[in-house]
């Protein structure tokens, strides 16, 4: 009798599932989750790593594989505690031959593995990592690891022209019986809650969750449910290039993120959908499009694979000394942080990313650049931020894509926006800020995105005064991109 293990990490889905398949060769197949308590503890900036959203996303999407396993007749072990400790334990109980795992790029996760392996080593078990989690397979890519060009472009057409996307792999019928009886309870939010008096765990800062983009739950079930919805029923794929920047309403873009970043939504999976779309209603550049940016995520996961821990370091993977001498301060990262910094076009996406862990990739940019090159904030505590709020967060895509903001990335450049002109232009009548900040939703189309410039005459009528009822420009915007010029 062969018996199998499986553990779950960031693959958290049946369909598309190589590791799942592989094991399923068996006679008898444990599949397990194990939160790892380490994972949900104080960042190094004093705030937690794991913020509520994201746990509650978690656990949605545990529940839901179980769920589904359960529906093949399997089931989903789920414990608390070190991986290396308790994967050796199952072992031995349930006499296992061989372990499979989904391999990862990052540092934290690649340590992982190595000390799975290295605890498991004297059982002398076979133990299998398979690559899984982007649209192009490593071992399709033509570029050695650690020849990946450093600029996206180059990449992006040496793959497009030399690599094909794999097949979907299904998974049909019943799984191998599972032999543990003892399953394991979910944990609740609160067990996985580090720093319980911080300020995240308040619930008034998300009582407006409701005014989400989408109400984002977590697992497979909801993530095909939102591939359906986005491109089939909502027919919304053909328009993605002209959308994909907005910032308010569900269907600017595809909100396939979430999903994506626990494994509960297989990017290839994503690529057969848009092929089929293409044959059987439209084919454009929106199509062709939505690949381009999965090709975005793979860029980043094959640049940590290269340049390892580099992208976790302040100095990044630029050559040369940058342009701002990083500042550490306390009040203004809070006001950063708690959407407090007066200018509405940054408040309005840190408010969203508080109340529902989202932010749109047009919000991302401002937010970042805004921290990183207007107020020459360490843009490590920034992305740190991030990693705590989105429900989306992914290690490459996040720090990756600040990184690459905040010049020390793939981009040598000083890319900075122009935080006003990009309001004007993606924002040009205010909705956006209107439907995040109420405070200052009835200013008029003029003022909304400069609120301490309404003239004194008006502020009477409209029963607003700056300062008081929204803060006043924290910095002189101005002035800052003056110092930026040097
Ligand atoms: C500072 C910053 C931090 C970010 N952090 C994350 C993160 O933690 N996790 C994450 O998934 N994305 C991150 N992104 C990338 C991007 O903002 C999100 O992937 C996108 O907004 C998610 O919305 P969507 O699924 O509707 O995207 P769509 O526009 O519908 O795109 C489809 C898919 O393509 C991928 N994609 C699109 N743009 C990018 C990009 N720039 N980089 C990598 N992949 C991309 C995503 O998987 C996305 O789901 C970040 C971007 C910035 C600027």
């Amino acid at each position: 009798m062969r018996t199998t293990l499986l553990l779950f990490r960031n693959d958290l889905r049946i369909h598309d599932n190589e590791a799942l398949y592989e094991a399923s060769k068996s006679d008898r197949l444990i599949p397990v989750y194990i939160f790892d308590p380490r994972k949900y503890s104080e960042s190094k900036y004093g705030f937690p790593r794991v913020g509520p959203h994201r746990i509650r996303f978690l656990l949605e999407t545990i529940e839901n594989l179980r769920k589904n396993l359960q529906d093949r007749n399997s089931d989903l072990i789920t414990r608390m505690g070190k991986p290396e400790e308790i994967l050796p334990e199952l072992v031995r109980e349930f006499e296992v031959n061989e372990v499979f795992m989904h391999a990862e790029s990052t540092s934290e996760e690649t340590n992982d593995e190595r000390a799975i392996e290295s605890a498991l080593k004297p059982q002398n078990i076979g133990i299998t990592k398979i690559w899984g989690s982007t649209l192009h397979h490593r071992d399709d890519v033509p570029f050695e690891q650690h020849q990946i060009p450093d600029v996206f472009t180059q990449f992006r057409k040496k793959l497009e022209k030399q690599s094909e996307v794999r097949k979907v792999i299904s998974i049909q019928g019943d799984l191998p019986q599972c032999p543990v009886s003892e399953v394991g309870e979910l944990p609740k939010p609160e067990d996985l809650r580090a720093m319980p008096d911080h300020f995240l765990w308040d619930d008034e800062t998300f009582e407006a969750q409701d005014k989400s983009v989408l109400q984002f739950r977590g697992g497979e079930d909801e993530a095909l449910a939102r591939v359906k919805d986005y491109i089939w029923d909502g027919d919304h794929l053909k328009n993605y290039k002209k959308t994909r920047n907005g910032l308010l309403g569900t269907d600017y873009s595809s909100k396939f993120s979430p999903w994506l970043a626990v494994g509960a939504l297989s990017a290839r999976y994503i690529f057969a959908e848009v092929k089929k779309y293409e044959k059987e209603r439209k084919k454009n550049s929106s199509t062709y499009w939505m690949v381009f940016e999965l090709i975005w995520r793979d860029y980043f996961r094959f640049v940590f694979l290269k340049h390892g821990n580099a992208l976790f370091k302040t100095e990044g993977i630029r050559e040369t000394p940058h342009p701002i001498e990083w500042e550490k301060n306390d009040a203004h990262i809070r006001k950063w942080q708690l959407a407090e910094t007066g200018i509405p076009f940054v408040d309005a996406n840190m408010e969203e990313l508080l109340n529902s862990g989202f932010m749109s990739n047009r919000g991302r940019q401002n937010a970042a650049s805004f921290f990183s090159w207007n107020l020459r904030q360490e843009w490590r505590i920034g992305a740190a931020w991030f990693e705590s709020l989105l429900i989306d967060y992914d290690p490459c895509s996040n720090w990756g894509n600040w990184a690459y903001n905040s010049g020390v990335g793939n981009d040598p450049r000083q890319r900075h926006f122009n935080i006003l002109g990009q309001a004007d232009r993606y924002d040009s009548n205010g909705d956006f800020v209107r439907h995040w900040l109420p405070e200052i939703a009835d200013l008029p189309k003029k003022y909304i995105h400069e609120p301490h410039k309404l003239p004194k005459q008006d502020q009477q009528k409209l029963n607003f005064t700056p300062d008081a009822d929204y803060p006043n420009p924290m910095i002189n915007l101005e002035e800052s991109y003056e110092r930026i010029k040097g």
